[in-house]
């Protein structure tokens, strides 16, 4: 048996997001989709009679993972091996010889591309043509996409041969998560979870407070790598763990701009206040401080000299397979743990929590986050569960799961060499009980 216990590693990590922070997923992503739509509408002159349809009608369109090809104007769904077994043309689904026509064999080069390593296309080249929508944050562009498609369509009066209008989708999310938004009190996104956190953020429970202090008592050397800028990271960790949540950590990275954190050479940046400052080194950064930005190789010098030790043992936590998952552990030598709450929302063999954001997080539509069935009725496991099964130690629907636990307790792990699926805890995710 393959077996994964935290009180093997030095240094545990988590992401902030949707790792350490639940989110109120069903009031957030009616935010992001209403003020995305707004911006399409308002600044981008798109069709209101699509993009204003409530966000109710389709919310069965959303699920995470689902990857965009901006030019074909089509959403799809890629099996472990890269193949597109479920697509649709903005918002209408395709049949499986409609798949097969417009993509040979089920294959797209640049999917097969993603498939092959999904850092490839997250910047240069590839990133014109495809983009993986992989968390909560990104997941409602995939109905603003394919509304905006519909809309095109219905104008043109049949499909176009190629769609210029994923540009605009970006814009629409860049204005919405703009970090300087939160500090001006601009935009459609920061001034509302400022306003109202009760509305979209969930308190953390004393109990993840506890095992978070207990690791530091126990030695750990304890990080936290947000995508977060600063003043935002500090709103909503105080708001969850109260005003003294930097002594949890011994170190807080904000606006890491994960993946490029962990395989790229950016410096870190010392804050003062909330803003950034000057350049340091890895050998500068202290214990107990709060950066911005940085890389992991210059975490790794601070790790070894706090934990006297040539190459401390890392592990770290996140939501988001690629930035928070193939990143670290393919560029970065660093298990993962995946924390997915799909397994509370679509349910688990032997475990009947419920989740609150159910309806929002599972899709009749596209079917279990998990697994993928084709027009055949065959099914393939997702790629987010290749992923979650090659690249991470064990896949949990919360933190709370391992906060139960002592640091020394032993959890079976996925095993690369047998392709097992004993590392999902509490246990297996309903949609992978049939593969
Ligand atoms: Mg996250």
């Amino acid at each position: 048996m393959c077996s994964f216990k935290f009180s093997d590693y030095d240094c545990i990590g988590f992401d902030l997001d949707h790792t350490l922070l639940w989110y109120n997923v069903t009031n957030m992503v009616e935010l992001e989709y209403n003020a995305m739509a707004k911006y399409m509408v308002e600044e981008k002159n798109y069709c209101a009679k699509f993009l204003y349809q409530p966000l109710s009608k389709d919310l069965n369109f959303l699920l995470k993972g689902l990857i965009i090809d901006m030019e074909k104007g089509n959403i799809l769904r890629i099996n472990n091996c890269g193949e597109i077994i479920k697509a649709t043309h903005g918002t209408k689904l395709m049949t499986s010889d409609e798949i097969k026509l417009v993509y040979p064999n089920k294959r797209w080069e640049a999917s097969d591309a993603f498939a092959n390593n999904p850092l490839d296309t997250w910047n240069g080249e590839w990133s014109s043509r495809i983009r993986a929508l992989l968390d909560y944050f990104d997941m409602p562009m995939s109905l603003v996409f394919g509304r905006v498609i519909d809309s095109l369509d219905d104008k043109n009066g049949g499909k176009l041969d190629k769609y210029d209008c994923w540009k605009d989708c970006i814009g629409a999310a860049i204005s919405l998560y703009d970090r300087t938004n939160f500090k001006n009190e601009l935009g459609n996104y920061f001034v509302h979870l400022k306003k109202e956190p009760e509305k979209y953020i969930r308190k953390c429970s004393q109990e993840i407070i506890d095992w978070l202090s207990n690791m530091k008592k126990q030695n750990k050397i304890v990080y936290l790598i947000t995508g977060s800028n600063v003043d935002f990271a500090s709103f909503t960790a105080s708001y969850i763990f109260g005003n003294n949540w930097r002594s949890l950590f011994d170190i807080v990275i904000c606006f890491a701009k994960k993946p490029g954190f962990f395989n790229g050479d950016r410096p870190f940046l010392t804050l003062d206040g909330f803003d950034e400052s000057q350049e340091i080194t890895g050998q500068q950064l202290e214990q107990g401080g709060i950066y911005s930005q940085g890389n992991w190789n210059d975490l790794m010098i601070f790790f070894s000299k706090i934990c006297h030790k040539e190459s401390p043992k890392c592990v770290y936590f996140g939501d988001n397979i690629l930035q928070d998952i193939f990143a670290p552990n393919t560029t970065a030598n660093c298990d993962t743990v995946v924390v997915s709450e799909e397994m509370y929302a679509e349910g688990m063999i032997s475990d009947s929590t419920i989740h609150p954001d159910e309806k929002t997080m599972t899709s009749n539509y596209w079917g279990s986050y998990f697994s993928i069935v084709d027009d055949d009725g065959v099914i393939y496991p997702s790629f987010a569960t290749h992923v979650i099964e090659k690249y991470s130690k064990i896949c949990i629907p919360s933190i709370k799961v391992c906060a139960e636990n002592p640091l020394d307790h032993s959890y079976e792990c996925f095993d690369k060499k047998i392709n097992n699926k004993s590392g999902y805890h509490p246990a297996l995710p309903l949609g992978l009980t049939k593969i």
